[in-house]
């Protein structure tokens, strides 16, 4: 029978294993399907040399673009399965109306184009676009809390994290993404929370949305007004129906961080404050420590006050 480290180690391997082989498995036809066209790229080109001239170069960028951020949204993004895509240039649109701009030129020159918000999701298309265009939410981060309508507004390039912490001085925050670098795209698609056990779904607390359609058009998506089958097709349809350049989302009134008695989350701890832990005996008050595991020193506090 193999010892349990030695059988830790073969798993482990053969885990590696795997994940090599299906990302070559993934990768290797999915660039060759999306190499583009030469017409498409000859299309792409005069599509992004137009917007240069309307935009200026700092918010059209190819890859001869003295300005680092084509590399960082072609090859930067969170997730590097969009790594696998070059594309003709970057939009990285300061307005809604940048991004109307941008997709009235995709649509007369019929260009592919791919768009990042906090860049999380491999899918082919989704995030980047071989020879097309990608626009990047990395320049409109913005968020605000409407304590009339109890509403919080969004931009698409923030990250949840950056979110929580701007809302926290208002005791209220959002249905985000469990990591803080997650982006906005999960309002599109998906949408585990914290909070969800008490309050659904983050798209559940979608109110309404700036959604800039593929003519060009703006137009702002609620369950009541005549874009309710678009404002629902959101709930799941990425960029297929449009491009969000605002989210306006319902609160939970988490309260503030010095009323909280709880922290929710977790906190890694390196090796040194877990033996002054366990070498004091005793645990800080009001906290559970859960055991490092025998293959790293980390560990789990759960603190609650008062002491469970
Ligand atoms: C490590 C990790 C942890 C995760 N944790 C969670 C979690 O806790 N809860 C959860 O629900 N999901 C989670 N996910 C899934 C993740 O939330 C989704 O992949 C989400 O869509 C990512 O959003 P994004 O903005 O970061 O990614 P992106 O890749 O930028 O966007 C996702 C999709 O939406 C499209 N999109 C983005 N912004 C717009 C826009 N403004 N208009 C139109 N289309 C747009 C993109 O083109 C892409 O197709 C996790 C994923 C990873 C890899």
């Amino acid at each position: 029978m193999l010892r349990p480290h030695l059988y830790q180690l073969v798993s482990f391997h053969f885990f590696l294993l795997h994940l090599l082989l299906s990302f070559l498995v993934t990768a290797t036809p999915q660039q060759q399907h999306h190499n583009p066209a030469p017409h498409d790229i000859n299309a792409a080109q005069r599509a992004c040399a137009e917007l240069q001239t309307q935009l200026g170069g700092s918010r059209i960028q190819t890859p001869s673009s003295p300005n680092p951020e084509y590399r960082n949204v072609a090859t930067g993004a969170w997730n590097r399965f969009n790594a696998l895509s070059e594309p003709a240039c970057v939009a990285l649109p300061l307005s809604s109306g940048d991004v109307q701009v941008v997709m009235k030129s995709i649509f007369k020159y019929s260009v592919k184009y791919a768009v990042q918000a906090g860049g999380h999701s491999a899918g082919a298309g989704w995030g980047s676009v071989d020879g097309g265009i990608v626009i990047s939410f990395m320049n409109m981060r913005s968020v605000s809390y409407d304590p009339v309508r109890d509403v919080v507004t969004l931009q698409p390039g923030i990250r949840w994290g950056e979110a929580l912490q701007e809302l926290e001085p208002s005791g209220v925050a959002v249905l985000g993404g469990r990591l803080g670098n997650i982006g906005t795209g999960l309002l599109l698609g998906g949408g585990l929370s914290y909070l969800g056990n008490a309050h659904g779904f983050s798209v559940d607390a979608l109110e309404e949305a700036d959604v800039v359609l593929v003519s060009g058009e703006m137009v702002t998506a609620t369950a009541t007004n005549r874009y309710s089958d678009l404002f629902k097709a959101l709930k799941g349809g990425a960029n297929r129906f449009g491009i969000v350049t605002r989210y306006v989302v319902r609160t939970v009134h988490v309260g503030r961080s010095t009323e909280k008695g709880f922290y929710g989350g977790t906190i890694y701890a390196g090796t040194v404050v877990v033996v002054l832990v366990l070498r004091l005996g005793r645990t800080p008050p009001g906290a559970i420590v859960i055991l490092p595991s025998q293959r790293d020193m980390k560990t789990s506090l759960l603190i609650s006050s008062p002491p469970l």
